[in-house]
């Protein structure tokens, strides 16, 4: 239904949301950010502090981060969107839960219906959990699924805990470059 009304109902019905607890501690809901008609399709894991008090994804350090990462992949603006499996920050900044996370699943779905990228990467074991649970990826190994390249990376921050990361993570985006160049 929300893929039919199109890309501004999915906005109106994420801050309608009421389908899990997240909703009550939130401040803002974070839906998305980037192009609306993305080569790059990017799932994080959830809003942190920052991001629920601005409604950005990416927004605090982990942002700074994946900003990094895309400028070493050479995207432009208009090729990439960055998400999260789910909208609504989690307290004390915990991992989503699964219940949670499938709460949230038919924004994501209509959000990839509708903007259509080519590629989707998936930030860490949260965002495969979320978006192919019956999967098990390797790191930097694309796998087709339903038409799409789906990637799974390393998340950003990650790469801001363990620096030695940064350098698998550009070997990782070497090896995979003309999926989007
Ligand atoms: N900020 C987000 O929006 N998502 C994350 O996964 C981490 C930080």
């Amino acid at each position: 239904m929300m893929v039919e009304a199109g890309y501004e109902t999915i906005g109106r019905e994420v801050i309608k949301c009421t389908r899990c607890p997240l909703h009550k501690s939130a401040i803002r809901r974070v839906i998305g950010k980037g192009s609306c008609s993305p080569k790059v399709f990017f799932i994080g894991e959830a809003p942190g502090k920052s991001e629920n008090e601005t409604g950005i994804p990416f927004y605090g350090r982990a942002g700074k981060e994946l900003d990094k990462m895309v400028e070493y992949m050479e995207l432009s603006e208009e090729d990439w969107m960055v998400t999260n499996t789910v909208k609504c920050h989690p307290p004390e900044n915990r991992r989503p839960k699964v219940n949670e996370i499938e709460c949230c699943k038919p924004f994501l779905l209509a959000q990839i219906i509708l903007l259509n990228p080519k590629i989707i990467i998936l930030l860490g074991n949260t965002a495969e959990k979320s978006f192919c649970p019956e999967r098990k990826l390797e790191w930097g190994a694309p796998v087709e699924h339903e038409g799409r390249t789906i990637l799974k990376l390393y998340h950003p921050a990650a790469l801001i805990y363990t620096r030695s990361k940064v350098e698998t993570q550009h070997a990782f985006i070497d090896k995979n470059r003309h999926l989007w160049s």
